[in-house]
C-alpha cells in the first residue's frame, strides 16, 4: 500500500509519501537509542510537564487536527473532534498519575523477613526505544494511548502509523517536538509494513505494541517472540451485545446504534452481535432498525452527518462480501445490505444494515464486520445468549442489558472478553485497563496496568 492521503470521501489522492530508507531509518534508531539514555534519567515532573504542554497545544489544534482526521480517514468530523478532545484527557491522566501509578512497591514485613533482608523495593524502571505499529480507525487515539504512558514511564517511542493516516503521524511526531520533547524522544517511521519487520529485529528496539487486524498481530508477534521482545496486542473484535427482558428497551436500542456505528463501524470495541432474548426480540429489533434507518449518511466534513464512508475501497468490499456471503446463505437483510450511493457522494460509503437469520456457517458470524452492519441474535434464555456471545474466535469487550443483578453476576462470570459493560456501550478511560483474550490479543493498555507493561519491574533487595 503506498504511503498516501486519499480522501475516502470521494477517492481523491491529495498527498503521497516516499518510503524512508535504511540510513533514515538507521538515524532515527540511533537518535531514539541515544535520547533513551538520557531521557530515562529525566523526573516525573519533568515529563509531566512536557506532557502536559502537548495536551494543551493538541486542544489549541483541535479544529485543524480533527479535519485532518476526516479528510486521511473519513470519519465524521464531530468524532474526529471528540477524538481530540480525549486524547487531550490521556495525557493530562498520565502526566498527573504516572509517579503514583509507577511509584516503588514494597512487599509485606513478613516477607522481606523470610527473604533475610532489611528492605525490599519493586521499582519500575523504563525498557527503552518501543515499537507502535498503529492502524488507522482512530489515528490520533491509538497512537496517545500508546505514547502517553510510554513517555511519562521514560520510555521512547518509533511510530510506524497506517500506511493511509501518513499527514496524521509527522503531525503527532510534530506535536510532541513543539511541545519540547527532544527529538529522539518520539519519532515517525514513514515506512510500509514490509519494513516493520527488520525494525523489529534491531536489537535497539526493546518491546512493541500494535494494534490492528490478526494477520498483523502474528506477523509482529511471531517476530518479537523470535527475538524474545515483550508485546502488546489490540486486535479485532466482535463484542456482544446482549438484551434481557428487564432492560429498558428504548434505551437499550438507542445505544446500540450508536455502539454499532461509531466511526462508521470501524472501530475494534463496537458492539457488533446483538444477542436478544426472546421475549424482547421483535420489539428490540423494531426499535433498533429504526435506529439504523434514520441514521445521517453523508459528507463527513458535516456536522450532521452520523456515518461517512468506510476507509478505504477495500474496507468496503471486505464488508459487501460478508453482508453478501450471509444473504446468499439465507440470513434475512432487515435495512441496508447495499452500497449507499449518491452522485454527489462518490465515496465509499455502505449503508447502515442490520441481519437477522445467522448461522453459525456464515462467515459474518466468526469474521469482524468493519462498517456499519449489526447482525441479531435471538436467544431462548441467559445460558444461551452466553453460549452465542462466547461462540466467536474474539473476545475484546461485550455489553450486557438488564436490570437483574443476578444475571449482571452470571455475565461477569462468564462472558470471554476484557470488559463487561453493564446497561451502557463499551468506551475506553484513561483509568481503566483496556484490552482483550482470545484472539483480540494479550497484554492492556491505559490504566496502572497499561503503563506498566513496557516497564522492567525491578526487584531491588538490601541486605
Ligand atoms: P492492518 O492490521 O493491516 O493495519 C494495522 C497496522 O499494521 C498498520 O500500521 C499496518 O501497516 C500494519 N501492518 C499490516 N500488516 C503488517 C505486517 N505483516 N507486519 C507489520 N505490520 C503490519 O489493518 P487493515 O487496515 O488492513 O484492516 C484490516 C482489518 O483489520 C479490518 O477490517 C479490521 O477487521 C481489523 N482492524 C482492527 C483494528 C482495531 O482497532 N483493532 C484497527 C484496524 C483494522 P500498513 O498500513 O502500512 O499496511
Amino acid at each position: 500500500m503506498p504511503i498516501a492521503t486519499v480522501n475516502p470521501a470521494n477517492g481523491e489522492t491529495l498527498k503521497t509519501y516516499e518510503a524512508m530508507g535504511a540510513e533514515e531509518i538507521e538515524r532515527r534508531l540511533q537518535l531514539a537509542e541515544a535520547t533513551f539514555r538520557t531521557y530515562r534519567t529525566t523526573s516525573f515532573v519533568d515529563r509531566g510537564r512536557l506532557l502536559l504542554q502537548a495536551a494543551n497545544l493538541l486542544e489549541e489544534d483541535q479544529q485543524d487536527v480533527a479535519r485532518m482526521m476526516t479528510t486521511e480517514m473519513g470519519k465524521p468530523v464531530k468524532q474526529a473532534r471528540a477524538e481530540a478532545a480525549k486524547c487531550v484527557k490521556a495525557m493530562r491522566w498520565y502526566a498527573e498519575r504516572a509517579e503514583e501509578l509507577l511509584a516503588d512497591e514494597e512487599p509485606p514485613d513478613s516477607d522481606v523477613k523470610d527473604s533475610n533482608a532489611s528492605r525490599v523495593r519493586v521499582r519500575y524502571r523504563p525498557l527503552g526505544p518501543i515499537l507502535a505499529v498503529m492502524p488507522w480507525n482512530f489515528p490520533l487515539w491509538q497512537v496517545v494511548r500508546f505514547a502517553a504512558p510510554a513517555l511519562m514511564a521514560g520510555n521512547v517511542g518509533l511510530l510506524k502509523h497506517a500506511s493511509n493516516v501518513p499527514q496524521t503521524a509527522l503531525y503527532i511526531e510534530d506535536l510532541f517536538h513543539r511541545a519540547g520533547y527532544t527529538e529522539g524522544c518520539f519519532q515517525t517511521l514513514l515506512i510500509g509494513s514490509g519494513q516493520v519487520d527488520e525494525v523489529l529485529r534491531d536489537e535497539r528496539v526493546r518491546a512493541a505494541t500494535l494494534t490492528g487486524s490478526e494477520p498483523a498481530g502474528r506477523a509482529v508477534a511471531s517476530t518479537a517472540g523470535e527475538m524474545i521482545k515483550k508485546t502488546v496486542l489490540e486486535l479485532g473484535g466482535s463484542d456482544p451485545y446482549v438484551v434481557m427482558p428487564s432492560a429498558d428497551l428504548d434505551r437499550a436500542a438507542q445505544v446500540a446504534v450508536t455502539a454499532r456505528v461509531q466511526n462508521t463501524g470501524q472501530s475494534c470495541i463496537a458492539a457488533k452481535r446483538f444477542i436478544v432474548h426472546t421475549d424482547v426480540y421483535d420489539a428490540f429489533a423494531e426499535r433498533f432498525v429504526e435506529g439504523m434507518k434514520a441514521l445521517v449518511v453523508g459528507d463527513p466534513m458535516l456536522e450532521e452527518t452520523d456515518v461517512g464512508p468506510l476507509s478505504s475501497e477495500k474496507g468496503r468490499a471486505d464488508l459487501e462480501e460478508l453482508v453478501d456471503d450471509a444473504r446468499r446463505s439465507g440470513a434475512d437483510v432487515l435495512c441496508g445490505g447495499h452500497q449507499f450511493r449518491r452522485p454527489e457522494l462518490p465515496g465509499w460509503y455502505y449503508a447502515p444494515t442490520v441481519i437477522a437469520g445467522i448461522t453459525r456457517e456464515m462467515r459474518i458470524h466468526r469474521e469482524e464486520a468493519f462498517g456499519p452492519v449489526a447482525t441479531l441474535y435471538r436467544a431462548g434464555d441467559l445460558d444461551e445468549a452466553v453460549l452465542i456471545a462466547n461462540d466467536s474466535p474474539f473476545g475484546l469487550s461485550s455489553n450486557v442489558w438488564t436490570r437483574d443483578e443476578a444475571e449482571v453476576d452470571r455475565f461477569v462470570r462468564d462472558l470471554e472478553a476484557g470488559s463487561v459493560f453493564v446497561n451502557g456501550m463499551t468506551a475506553s478511560h484513561p483509568a481503566f485497563p483496556f484490552g482483550g483474550v482470545k484472539r483480540s490479543g494479550y497484554g492492556r493498555e491505559l490504566s496502572g496496568h497499561g503503563i506498566r507493561e513496557f516497564c522492567n519491574i525491578t526487584t531491588v533487595w538490601h541486605g
